[in-house]
């Protein structure tokens, strides 16, 4: 069984005040670092100094997006270097907010989870279906063609980590059915195994959408899920290690 990550991912929000909650974190934790993953990942103009802050502690840190080109004349966005430089250690790609905001396809995504591979870093390559396609009953078929677009040739499943978002979960309060989340768990372990990903049983499969201190225990316990990537929660340290110590 892959070790679980529970990720934060804090979108646009978190000023300077914003990093007590990673204090609180800290010193909240009641876990054992051979028992799971925590992963915090902030805007990037927070990354440096909650990198600073977490030094002694298990919680790691990351980044939200990255630009598949290692330097150059890109304003506003930020290469794998300048994450690693800042401390990060994981990179989060292909998040539905990018593929929407930014018009991001998977094409893209994958140049991004290579130049995080590239780097030494470990991309979280984010997949899942909108309302539209789940109601037309697409959702399986969108995971395939995303899992097989966005993922690099070759790539171990020790050296990324993919999170199924369902579009119409995140920040919504909204969940599927557990049985919802077994399958589309479940076709995703045997999609990585169908395109010959060595090490496939090792990639780490987060769930996320809505993940809150109160569901987590019955959404880990499903046997393809090895984590969550968690939005509106991981805000708050409070909530945050509730999410945590449901592992
Ligand atoms: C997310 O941002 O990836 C996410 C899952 O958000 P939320 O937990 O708020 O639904």
């Amino acid at each position: 069984m892959p070790k679980p990550l529970i990720a934060g991912n804090w979108k646009m929000n978190g000023v300077s005040s914003s990093l007590a909650e990673v204090e609180k974190l800290i010193s909240g934790l009641e876990v054992s670092p051979e028992s799971v993953d925590v992963l915090l990942c902030p805007p990037a103009t927070l990354l440096d100094r909650m990198t600073a802050m977490c030094e002694d502690s298990m919680v790691q840190t990351g980044a939200q997006d990255c630009h598949y080109n290692a330097s150059g004349a890109h304003t506003g966005d930020i290469s794998v270097d300048m994450i690693s430089d800042a401390g990060g250690q994981f990179v989060i790609v292909g998040h539905s907010e990018r593929r929407t905001d930014h018009g991001e396809t998977s094409e893209i995504v994958k140049s991004k989870a290579m130049a995080v591979l590239d780097g030494g870093l470990t991309p979280i390559i984010c997949i899942g279906e909108t309302l539209e396609q789940r109601e037309a009953g697409k959702t399986l078929d969108v995971l395939d063609e995303q899992i097989s677009a966005s993922i690099p040739e070759g790539v171990s499943g020790n050296e990324f980590v993919v999170a199924y978002e369902p579009v119409w979960a995140i920040g919504t309060g909204l969940t599927p059915e557990i049985a919802d989340i077994d399958a589309a768990h479940t076709f995703m372990r045997s999609k990585l195994k169908e395109l010959g990903v060595p090490e496939f049983a090792n990639v780490r499969l987060l769930y996320g959408g809505s993940v809150k201190p109160g569901n987590a225990s019955e959404i880990m316990a499903v046997t393809e899920v090895n984590g969550a990537l968690v939005g509106g929660a991981s805000l708050t340290a409070k909530d945050f290690l509730g999410i945590v110590h449901a592992v």
